[in-house]
């Protein structure tokens, strides 16, 4: 079911307690900000999901209140994942759903690294 993104933060969602450990998951890789793991249910050959380590819904929540060393160190580890899993010469898509017309299903921030085919055009058919 779709997420609210104005709603406080979930302590207790799947991405929280992969956070905290209490969830295995398969990590591509894991810095002081963020954690990159593989998406339980891939839509694509390469299909990673890049988390910041601290509370945050989504990317307003994120940008509006997380500190700047946060931020930055999030994204850079976006720019890491795409660099150490050798994406970035096929290319890549990046992608990020905050609320319910994006279907988001977590409420924990995270970016979703879409790669390794062809990956269409950028939604499955023209929204009007
Ligand atoms: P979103 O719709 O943007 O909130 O995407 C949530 C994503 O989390 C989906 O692609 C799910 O397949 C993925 N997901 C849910 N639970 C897990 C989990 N335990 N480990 C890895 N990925 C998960």
């Amino acid at each position: 079911m779709a997420v609210d993104a104005r709603a406080p933060y979930d302590t207790s969602n799947i991405f929280a307690r992969i956070l905290r450990g209490e969830i295995p998951c398969k990590k591509v890789y894991e810095d002081d900000f963020a954690l990159a793991f593989h998406d339980i249910n891939p839509q694509a050959p390469v299909h990673v999901l890049v988390i910041p380590k601290g509370e945050y819904v989504s990317m307003a929540d994120f940008t509006a209140k997380a500190p700047d060393t946060l931020v930055t160190g999030f994204f850079r580890a976006v720019g890491k994942v795409a660099e150490e899993l050798e994406l970035v010469e096929g290319g890549y898509r990046i992608l990020a759903n905050a609320g319910t017309n994006s279907h988001q299903e977590v409420p924990h921030l995270h970016v979703h690294i879409f790669a390794g085919a062809p990956l269409g055009p950028m939604l499955a058919s023209k929204i009007s």
